[in-house]
């Protein structure tokens, strides 16, 4: 197993109200955040607020999944109750599995936890590595012997095992692998 890259998914917070007058007034929020941040936050203090001010929105985004964009600031929360789930460690893998598994989304068009635990088989260094652990977990060898173990067909084993797994690269090297349903 290979360890992942840090990422922490972040949302640029800007004032409609003040951003339509031509000030571009906001402030960068990590997506678990984004919930309990005030308008004063927003300005970057109580003072700044003008009494026209009221609607947040959100003008650009880090880390969230391709094609992810013009979100409301409810819905960069629902990421960010995602991200506590999935923790930061693993959301280069999580953004992975959403880019590439077409998971189904809900209302606020974020997929679940739940569905990407079942998918997730982890970072390797290669398919293979995972294959031979897979394939050892699911107890292939079982009663064999020795002899035979030595002489199967490893090529084709992991050739038949890409029907079943979407295999992705991973920035730091490696692979991540998920289970196709
Ligand atoms: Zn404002």
């Amino acid at each position: 197993m290979t360890t992942n890259t840090c990422v922490h998914p972040a949302v640029w917070l800007g004032c409609l109200s003040c951003n339509n007058s031509g000030h571009l007034v906001g402030c960068w929020f990590p997506c678990d955040m984004v919930e309990e941040v005030t308008l004063a936050e927003v300005h970057g203090g109580r003072q700044h607020v003008y009494p026209g001010c009221e609607e947040v929105v959100v003008l650009d985004s880090d880390y969230l999944p391709r094609g992810v964009s013009e979100i409301s600031q409810s819905q960069a929360a629902a990421w960010g109750e995602i991200l506590v789930d999935v923790g930061v460690d693993r959301w280069e893998e999580f953004l992975a599995w959403c880019e590439n598994c077409s998971p189904s989304l809900d209302v606020n068009g974020v997929p679940s936890a739940r569905e990407f635990e079942e998918a997730d088989q982890g970072c390797w260094d290669s398919f293979r590595e995972f294959v031979e652990s897979w394939a050892d977990d699911c107890g292939v060898f079982c009663q064999w012997s020795e002899e035979a173990v030595r002489y199967f067909d490893w090529d084709r084993y992991e050739c038949d095992c890409r029907h079943d797994f979407t295999i992705v690269d991973a920035s730091g090297g490696g692979v991540f692998v998920f289970r196709d349903f």
